[in-house]
């Protein structure tokens, strides 16, 4: 995860460390070094220059060049700078306290991992929450998508709403609705249908369904391997459905890390799990301090 940002960070850090004395002068070069690293791991400049800008101000600002480990300061400030990026340390976990059945409503783009994404939670409420979950696909636009979500319940151990041929997806929310209520479910996770890209049709079918379904979480699904796209998805969803937090998918594949570097301070967010891989258990809940850890090794 994030192997390259990481190396080209670990480099600087390393030379940072090796000085026994820091002017200003070195902290500026090793910011602009840093800077190039982050527009290659595709962050968005904006958010870049804000980082290198915060980092600069605190590592020249105060003491810390003065300091008896200088290199040992400037990387706490980076590493801190980068806690913030990611979202704080506080993990924004998922909202199901609310009067049951509480809805969860999954969103994104198809080939985003939706799916994939809506069995992993499904299990990982039951497991981690203990609470009883069912979910619904609403997918009426890719044929196999309703069966697809039956077979991965069956896998994960979790009821999927039973299919009825030709019922549109406003329809099976309801009926999905009704269902949970009769059978005790606390989590109804209703998985959407997706498209190539965001359209009008596609934002519209979300607000009617969101409009019966009254979700408590709105979790969108974005690729991270698609790095700034995957924010501009974030971007245009949220401003049509009321997103409480994404998803980052394949972030297992992820060695450059723009997506999840910049969702937060783009879009406002919070990422509030990343997928780490094909297998139903592969999905980890997102705290930013970690993920700081990681790619500063
Ligand atoms: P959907 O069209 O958005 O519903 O996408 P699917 O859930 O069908 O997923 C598409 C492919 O991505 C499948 O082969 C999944 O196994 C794979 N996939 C989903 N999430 C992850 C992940 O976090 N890591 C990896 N490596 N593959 C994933």
């Amino acid at each position: 995860m994030f192997d390259n940002l990481s190396d080209r960070l670990g480099n600087v850090f390393d030379r940072l460390r090796g000085r026994g004395s820091l002017n200003e002068a070195d902290v500026r070069e090793a910011m602009r070094e840093i800077r190039v690293a982050l527009l290659e791991a595709d962050v968005a400049l904006p958010v870049a220059r804000r980082f290198i800008d915060a980092v600069t101000e605190k590592a020249v600002g105060q003491d810390v060049l003065r300091s008896v480990t200088p290199g040992q300061q400037v990387v706490k400030i980076v590493h801190d700078e980068l806690v913030e990026m990611l979202g704080g340390q506080e993990h924004q976990g998922l909202l199901l306290e609310a009067k049951p059945p509480v809805v969860v409503m999954m969103v994104g783009l198809q080939g985003s991992g939706k799916t994939t994404t809506t069995a992993k939670l499904a299990k990982y409420i039951r497991e981690r929450h203990g609470k009883k979950a069912m979910m619904a696909s609403l997918d009426v636009a890719r044929p196999a998508a309703q069966e697809q979500l039956a077979v991965l319940g069956e896998q994960v151990d979790v009821a999927t709403l039973p299919i009825v041929k030709g019922q549109q997806p406003v329809d099976i929310a309801r009926r999905a609705i009704e269902s949970a209520k009769l059978q005790a479910v606390d989590v109804l996770m209703l998985d959407t249908a997706g498209r190539l890209h965001v359209d009008q049709a596609l934002m519209d079918e979300m607000k009617a369904v969101a409009g019966v379904s009254n979700p408590t979480e709105v979790l969108l699904v974005v690729d991270s391997l698609t790095g700034q796209d995957a924010v501009n998805v974030a971007q245009s969803f949220s401003g049509e459905v009321p997103l409480t937090g994404v998803v980052l998918t394949r972030m297992d594949g992820d060695a450059r890390g723009g997506a999840a570097l910049s969702m937060r301070a783009v879009t406002g967010k919070p990422i509030k799990f990343a997928g780490t891989g094909e297998k139903l258990d592969a999905i980890e809940a997102f705290h930013a301090g970690r993920v700081a850890d990681r790619i500063l090794g």
